[in-house]
C-alpha cells in the first residue's frame, strides 16, 4: 500500500468551522495571531477575561505544529538541568522547571474544563540511553532533579527495560510519570472550540502582512494590516512559533525554524503494541538527532525525527518516510514487515540558546522557542502570556531572559546555516 502525505491526526477529527464571510472588526483590544497552542489558549484566556479579541490565522486552526506534533505532554526542558543552573542560577531554574510541571496540569484542567475528547492520559515517558554514557548520565539527572525541584524521576535499567519497551537497542531509560499524551489535532480544536466559546473571534485564511504603531483616539495602539484587511488593536501577541514571518521580522531573527517529520504505521494486533510499548509511554531518546515515537489511542506505532532539515518540501516529506522506517525497524525490527501508512512533516522553532522566551519585542507580545517541547508549554505560555497582557502579574520565569540572535547577527530569518547545523549534532551524536 502507498504511503500517504498526509497528517494522521487530521483524519482523527473534524475542525471547528469559522464563518470565513465574517467582516474583520474595526478595533479590538488584542489581536492574536496565530491559531495553534499558544496563540488560542492565549485569546481563550483574554476573552475569558472580558477583553474583544481576533485571532488571525494564515491558514487554518491548528495548520500549523499544533496538529501535526507527536502528542507528547511533556515535563521538563530541552535543555539538561546541569546547564540550565549554569545559564540561570538555582533560583530561575527551579522556578522554569516548576513552571513545565505546572504546564502539564494546565494542558489537564483545560482539556477537563472543555470537555476535549483528545485521548489525555497520564501515562508518562520514558527516555532511552543509546549509549552507556548517556545512561550513567541519568543517575546525576535523578539525583538533580529530585535535590533541587523536588521531582522524582525514575532510572530503569538493562535488564528491566523490557517491562517499559519491547526493543533491545537502549542501555536503560528513565521515566517520568507525570508526562501525558493527546491527540493533538483533537485537542487543538477542542481548545479552538473553547476560545470561540469565550467569546474570541477566529479568522482562518488571514495572514498578517504588516503590524505599525498607531495613535488613534488619543490612544497608542496599534494598525495590523491583514490579507483580508486593516484591524487596529490596542496590543498584539504574536504565538507564529517555527512560522513566524516578515510581519514580525524582529522575532523572525531569533527562530531558527527546523522541519521534523513522523510516520504512522497500519492498526497493530494489540499483543505486538502491548509488546513494543507495554505501559503505552511517550517515548524519545538520548540523541541530539533524536528520534521519538508511541503508540497513537488506536494502536499504530508513531514514529518520528529530524530526518532532514527545513524548509519541508513535498520531496523531504517523501523522503523521510523510508529513511524513518528504517530508523524504526532499527529499533523494533517486529515491524519489519508492517506498512506505514502515513508520513507528514511540520515546523519546529529553536531559539539560538534552545530555551522558550516570551515577553514584548519592539512592542509586540510574543511567545515562542518550544524546541519540540511545546504542547504543554506553548498552552502554558499563552495563559500566562495572556495574564500579563491584562495587567496581572503571572509567573513566568522565561519573560526577559536574554534572547540571543545569530553569533555575529549573521542571519536574517533564511537559515542558510542549517545543513552546517544538522552536519554538527549528527558529528556530536557520534563522539558523545
Ligand atoms: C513534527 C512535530 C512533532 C512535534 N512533537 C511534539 C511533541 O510530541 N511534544 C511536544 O511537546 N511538542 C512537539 N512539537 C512541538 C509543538 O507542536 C509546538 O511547539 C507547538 O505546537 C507550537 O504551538 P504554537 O501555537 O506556538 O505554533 P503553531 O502551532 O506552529 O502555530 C503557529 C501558527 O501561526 C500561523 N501564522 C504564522 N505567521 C502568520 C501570519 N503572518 N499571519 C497569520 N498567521 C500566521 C501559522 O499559520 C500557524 O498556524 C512537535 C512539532 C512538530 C512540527
Amino acid at each position: 500500500m502507498a504511503v500517504r502525505e498526509h497528517n494522521f491526526w487530521l483524519t482523527t477529527v473534524t475542525m471547528p468551522a469559522t464563518d470565513s464571510a465574517r467582516p474583520l472588526p474595526e478595533n479590538v483590544d488584542v489581536a492574536v495571531i496565530g491559531a495553534g497552542f499558544t496563540g488560542l489558549s492565549a485569546a481563550r484566556t483574554l476573552a475569558k477575561r472580558g477583553a474583544t479579541v481576533a485571532v488571525l490565522e494564515a491558514e487554518t486552526i491548528g495548520w500549523g505544529a499544533s496538529s501535526r506534533n507527536g502528542g507528547m505532554v511533556l515535563t521538563g526542558l530541552k535543555l539538561g538541568v546541569n546547564q540550565l543552573i549554569a545559564m540561570y542560577g538555582r533560583e530561575r531554574t527551579q522556578r522554569m522547571y516548576a513552571a513545565s510541571v505546572a504546564s502539564m496540569d494546565c494542558v489537564e484542567q483545560l482539556v477537563r474544563e472543555e470537555n476535549i475528547d483528545c485521548a489525555f492520559s497520564r501515562c508518562g515517558h520514558l527516555e532511552v540511553a543509546c549509549k552507556q554514557k548517556h545512561f550513567d548520565g541519568y543517575a546525576r539527572q535523578v539525583e538533580v532533579i529530585a535535590r533541587e525541584f523536588n521531582h522524582q524521576l525514575r532510572i530503569v535499567s538493562r535488564n528491566e527495560l523490557q517491562t517499559e519497551i519491547g526493543s533491545s537497542i537502549y542501555y536503560g531509560g528513565m521515566v517520568d510519570e507525570v508526562s501525558a499524551g493527546l491527540n493533538p489535532a483533537r485537542y487543538v480544536a477542542g481548545l479552538a472550540r473553547g476560545t470561540a466559546k469565550a467569546g474570541a473571534t477566529i479568522f482562518e485564511q488571514t495572514r498578517v502582512h504588516n503590524i505599525e504603531r498607531e495613535t488613534r483616539q488619543g490612544a497608542l495602539g496599534w494598525r495590523v494590516t491583514t490579507s483580508r484587511g486593516i484591524l487596529h488593536a490596542s496590543d498584539v501577541f504574536a504565538g507564529t512559533s517555527g512560522y513566524t514571518g516578515a510581519a514580525t521580522p524582529a522575532l523572525r531573527k531569533k527562530i531558527i525554524p527546523i522541519g521534523s517529520y513522523i510516520i504512522t504505521t497500519e492498526v497493530l494486533p494489540e499483543a505486538l503494541a502491548r509488546e513494543l510499548s507495554p505501559r503505552n509511554r511517550m517515548i524519545y531518546d538520548s540523541k541530539n538527532y533524536l528520534y521519538y515515537f508511541r503508540l497513537t489511542p488506536d494502536n499504530r506505532m508513531l514514529f518520528g525525527g529530524r530526518a532532514a532539515f527545513f524548509p519541508e518540501t513535498a520531496d523531504s516529506i517523501r523522503e523521510s518516510a523510508e529513511i524513518l522506517r528504517l530508523g524504526m525497524i532499527d529499533v523494533y525490527p517486529q515491524l519489519r514487515e508492517v506498512n506505514v501508512e502515513y508520513v507528514w512533516g511540520g515546523t519546529l522553532d529553536f531559539a539560538f540558546d534552545i530555551m522558550p522566551h516570551a515577553g514584548q519585542m519592539d512592542g509586540i507580545y510574543y511567545a515562542v522557542g518550544y524546541a519540540g517541547h511545546g504542547v504543554a508549554m506553548a498552552t502554558w505560555q499563552g495563559r500566562q502570556m495572556a495574564e500579563l497582557i491584562a495587567g496581572e502579574k503571572p509567573e513566568n520565569p522565561f519573560v526577559d531572559i536574554p534572547f540571543p540572535g545569530a553569533p555575529l547577527g549573521l542571519y536574517n530569518g533564511k537559515p542558510w546555516f542549517l545543513p552546517f547545523a544538522g552536519a554538527w549534532y549528527k558529528f556530536l551524536d557520534w563522539v558523545s
